[in-house]
């Protein structure tokens, strides 16, 4: 009995030990057959797990539990010896029938935490002799210290099938898996973890989590350390380094396994840290477009309203005094009215057009056209202005073979710009100079005067809408601010560039744009210039 119980507490294989507690407990009642079923509770049947001898037949069997000669013993949870007489009256299923030899059988319930989990039986031929009351009481025994053995068995089959499940889902984890100590030694790392930081296996023994975090956060996982013993899990964004120095910001998720292990699961948050970045640009891209429509809205209200209150004062002056006035003073109401009305009508035809070109609706009729051409009938425009102001303006003739592609109006238009406020900005006597320079990527114009100039910091910020350089704003000249960005707008949708340059206050300016020359091959064609 002993060495029976000894040989089956050595397996934990559950077919292997079905085999051993079978052919013990055969040698012990001295039996030439025997089964082991399983009996399942919750499908109600019972399936032979082992046969051998006499009994090899009924192996793999599977019956439901009422049609077995099992049922009594499992239903009263008591032993039961049959001949085969009794068993033959009490068989009803065929297929069990055909698989039974003549025999007398003994059976014993196999109980384990208090359940039926199977039944142990022995048979022996007919003419052999009876079982015995001993016989029995040594079988019910021994089926105990089996049914022992045999839950044992299916635990170690249950932790070993957890085990591997764990192990897989570790290895084909997404995220990378560090197996930690309580001071942040490495035990172990899945593959995930050893990709994600470019390391190999024997290079992450001995390290620390800590040797493996950047710097800056090498202090602040050191204190969640302390804290995750006695909370005993943590979470934290921190950047970790990759093995060639490469910041990777991930989030650390830590759990207890509950021997003084724990488990850290580090996810990769680098797209979802570039995502958040973006969304948050995206936000303050919004709010700064919000900010300056805002801004840009009020400035509006003040420039439209500055020549409608003078139009409305002349006009009312004008009615006021109709039946008085001499005809000199009422007309000089009627020209008040209508310079200012033509500031109106030119502030709001630039507000169109500036919008127009801002969402890129402004219609170019474009064709091949000789720049110098353009350059001469601009300064040709403003000749009379700046003879107003003795302002000599001198003009570098431009090479005729310089064409560029784009609509005559709209460039004439750019010039007109430049030259009017060199000239505005130039007091009496001052010169202004045009000229052209062949540059890599087109050609370049400019427009240096030698007026007022403008301050190294407000160089750019004058091509903005409304703004007006600070020099500007003392002198208290007239302006809407509106003329630099549509000159921007307009070179900027020839693939053009724009920009001033200027020495300082009173050191003039200069004011350049590159245009793309268009290549010979492209001019014959298109259509020629008007
Ligand atoms: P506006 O001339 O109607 O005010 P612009 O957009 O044409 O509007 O010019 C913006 C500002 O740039 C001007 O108000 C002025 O302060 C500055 N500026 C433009 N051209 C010159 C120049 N040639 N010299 C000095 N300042 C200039």
């Amino acid at each position: 009995m002993q060495n029976t119980s000894t040989a089956i507490s050595g397996t934990l294989d559950k077919d292997e030990l079905a085999r051993l507690i079978l052919e013990a407990s055969m040698s012990l009642l001295n039996c030439p057959g025997g089964f082991l079923s399983d009996y399942v509770w919750t499908t109600q049947s019972v399936r032979v797990a082992q046969a051998l001898g006499l009994a090899a037949q009924l192996k793999g069997l599977s019956l439901p539990v009422r049609e077995t000669l099992s049922w009594e013993v499992i239903d009263k949870r008591d032993s039961l010896i049959l001949s085969w007489d009794e068993i033959r009256a009490r068989v009803t299923s065929s297929a069990l029938l055909e698989k039974l030899s003549p025999c007398q059988i003994v059976m014993v319930p196999m109980v384990s935490s208090s359940r039926v989990v199977g039944v142990l039986g022995l048979s022996r031929e007919p003419a052999s002799p009876a079982f015995t009351e001993r016989d029995l009481s040594l079988l019910k025994t021994f089926a105990s210290q089996a049914a022992v053995a045999t839950r044992n068995a299916e635990l170690y089959q249950d932790m070993r099938a957890s085990e591997s499940k764990y192990r897989t889902l570790v290895e084909q984890a997404g995220d990378a898996i560090f197996v930690i100590t309580k001071r942040g030694v490495l035990d172990s790392a899945n593959p995930m973890a050893l990709k994600l930081l470019g390391y190999t296996e024997q290079e992450y023994v001995q390290l620390n989590l800590l040797d493996l975090v950047s710097l800056e956060h090498r202090e602040r996982l050191t204190q969640e350390l302390r804290l995750l013993v006695e909370q005993g899990n943590l979470l934290e964004t921190v950047d970790l380094l990759h093995k060639d120095g490469r910041p990777i910001p991930v989030e650390i998720n830590t759990v207890s396994l509950g021997n003084g292990l724990y488990q850290a699961i580090v996810r990769d948050i680098t797209v979802r840290k570039r995502l958040e970045e973006d969304l948050a640009k995206q936000r303050d891209r919004a709010e700064e477009a919000s900010r300056l429509k805002s801004e840009f809205l009020a400035t509006i209200s003040h420039e439209l309203r500055t020549p409608l209150h003078a139009i409305l004062s002349y006009a009312d002056f004008g009615l006021e005094r109709v039946s008085h006035a001499d005809r000199e003073r009422l007309k000089r109401y009627f020209f008040e009215i209508q310079d200012s009305g033509t500031v109106l009508l030119e502030l709001i035809n630039d507000l169109l057009d500036l919008s127009k070109i801002e969402a890129g609706k402004m219609s170019y009729r474009r064709s091949a056209l000789t720049v110098g051409v353009v350059v001469d009938d601009a300064c040709y425009r403003v000749t009379q202005l700046a003879e107003a102001k003795q302002i000599s303006l001198h003009t570098s003739p431009i090479p005729k073979e310089w064409q560029v592609y784009g609509d005559y109006e709209m460039l004439l238009r750019v010039l007109i710009n430049l030259l009017g406020n060199a000239i505005k900005f130039t007091p009496s006597g001052g010169r202004i100079d045009v000229f052209g320079e062949l540059q890599e990527d087109g050609y370049l114009f400019a427009v240096r005067d030698s007026g007022q100039g403008i301050y190294a910091e407000e160089l750019d910020i004058i091509f903005d809408k409304f703004v007006q350089s600070s020099l500007h704003v003392q002198k208290g000249s007239s302006g809407t601010g509106l003329g630099l960005s549509i000159c921007r707008g307009i070179v900027e949708a020839y693939e053009g560039r724009i920009w001033a340059e200027s020495a300082g206050p009173n050191l003039g300016s200069t004011f350049c744009f590159v245009l793309p020359a268009l290549r010979a091959e492209a001019i014959s064609s298109l259509a020629p210039q008007p």
